[in-house]
């Protein structure tokens, strides 16, 4: 029997499980070659290799699901980006910013031959004041008689330091263990039934995510300090609109800005995925005085990864002139064809333009997200179309879906049950026919295979 799980969408990691939903939340934060890469594949068991030799793996996906002594987390590592020697200790502020903001717990890896260095030490003061459990990795400790050398660790004040090998795997049990302790029962931002759905406003820098925060908020913003007692920054908004109040999740993200010489997009993208691990439903904003950049895509093929819902608002609508409104049907047409599905607002943060819509966008993807078919419309559903529609021949042989089922909702994702290999273009006719049939305006769709021989 031979299990083969292939997540379909933009950039879908063809070997992971995608989700992260709701899970709490570990970071990894670190100067560059300290080894946090090495740590994150030995906590997730994935072999580096495989995953590089996979095609549409989003390399700067940063979140991945992690289980020990069976609780599951997310482990986001923050660490993709590879900064001069000039730009070392604000990239490795920015990921101790985002951590602070997003996780439940902060490891911090230190290289252990080296010892700690200036820039770990202005690191050091932004998480101990974080008010974030810290777990101090002091990483390369290939043997025990290495041990010792850990010592001058404690005098970066944040407990004792944990050795581990994470290219050996010395240690890495030890200190998950220690790391189950500390993790709380539930993510940082539980999901409250009933509570204001969680959003998630992302783009690239300028494209006006603050202005439409405080034009959608005007003065009913209420501001929700996260832990009592820490100097964090709020990192959540209730925001009321038309009547009904959503969430805005790391609004921290959008209110800091920051200036970077180099690195903005990845700082964006960090930005981007920290927000997502707290959302159900992401608003990408466009904005339409400009071109439709590679930028815009990769941010909206991050939401998709995450399995979250989609929303675009193209703002900046009071800019548009006629010629600049041709170009951009063309650009939505050619570069924006593959998130057909999600809903569009056309709105000016500037002047309020139809930011009343918005609502009403966001509940119909949060309804196809949360959207469940029943096994058996799902089977009837599979026949008709393998009637209609049957695999072609491969190789003197006829894959065929047996059995379909809706395995999850959040985003929707189906498994089916095949006696061969399915086609690329025979799954992407598969999904397509979902969405014809089904809708899921709104939501990415996923399908896994298992192949029964
Ligand atoms: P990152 O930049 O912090 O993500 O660091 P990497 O994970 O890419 O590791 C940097 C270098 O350190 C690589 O050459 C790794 O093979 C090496 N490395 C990572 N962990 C260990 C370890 O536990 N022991 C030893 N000896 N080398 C390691
Ligand atoms: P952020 O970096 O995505 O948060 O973008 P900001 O909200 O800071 O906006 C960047 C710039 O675009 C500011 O100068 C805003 O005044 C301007 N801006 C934002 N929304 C609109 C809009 O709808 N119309 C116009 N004309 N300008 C806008």
């Amino acid at each position: 029997d031979e299990d083969i799980a292939l997540l379909e969408g933009v950039g879908g990691d063809a070997l992971e499980e995608a989700t992260t939903w709701g899970m709490p939340v570990v970071a990894v934060v670190g100067r560059p070659n300290v080894g946090k890469s090495a740590l994150v594949n030995r906590i997730i068991g994935r072999r580096e290799a495989v995953v590089q030799d996979i095609p549409g793996v989003t390399r700067d996906r940063v979140s991945y699901p992690a289980e020990w002594n069976e609780r599951r987390f997310s482990l986001m590592d923050t660490g993709g980006w590879e900064p001069d020697a000039k730009g070392l200790d604000q990239s490795v502020a920015v990921q101790a910013e985002v951590a602070i903001d997003t996780a439940d717990v902060i490891l911090f890896v230190v290289d252990s031959r080296v010892g700690p260095t200036a820039t770990d030490e202005r690191v050091v003061s932004l998480l101990r004041q974080s008010g974030v459990p810290v777990v101090v990795v002091a990483n390369k400790v290939d043997d025990q008689r290495q041990e010792p050398e850990i010592a001058s660790l404690w005098s970066l004040g944040l407990g004792e330091p944990w050795p581990v090998s994470a290219l050996h795997g010395r240690g890495v049990a030890d200190l998950l263990d220690h790391v189950l302790t500390l993790l709380p029962t539930k993510a940082k931002a539980p999901i409250q039934p009933g509570g204001p759905r969680r959003v998630a406003l992302v783009g690239k820098p300028n494209v006006g995510k603050s202005s439409l925060l405080n034009k959608a908020a005007r003065s009913e913003r209420v501001v929700v300090a996260d832990t009592a007692g820490t100097t964090r920054d709020p990192v959540d908004e209730l925001v009321d609109i038309g009547g009904e109040t959503w969430k805005f999740v790391d609004t921290a993200g959008i209110r800091r800005k920051v200036h970077l010489q180099q690195g903005a997009d990845f700082y964006a993208s960090l930005r981007t995925q920290a927000a997502l691990e707290k959302a159900e439903v992401a608003v990408v904003v466009i904005d339409v005085s400009e071109p439709v950049s590679e930028q815009d895509m990769r941010i909206i093929d991050l939401v998709v990864e995450s399995g979250r819902g989609l929303v675009i608002a193209f703002n900046k609508w009071d800019l548009l002139d006629d010629e600049r409104r041709r170009y951009l049907e063309r650009e939505i047409e050619v570069d924006l064809d593959h998130v057909d599905w999600a809903p569009r607002v056309n709105i000016s943060a500037e002047t309020g333009r139809h930011i009343e819509k918005l609502p009403h966008a966001l509940h119909t993807a949060l309804e196809s997200w949360d959207r469940r078919i029943g096994t058996g419309e799902l089977n009837a559903f599979v026949a008709e179309l393998a009637q209609a529609h049957p695999h072609p021949v491969r190789g003197g042989k006829q894959p065929r879906v047996l059995y379909a089922t809706q395995a999850t909702t959040r985003p929707p994702t189906f498994v089916l049950f095949t006696t061969g290999f399915l086609d690329p273009q025979y799954r992407r006719f598969i999904q397509r026919r979902l969405r014809e049939t089904y809708g899921f305006e709104g939501t990415p769709i996923r399908i896994q295979m298992r192949v029964r021989e």
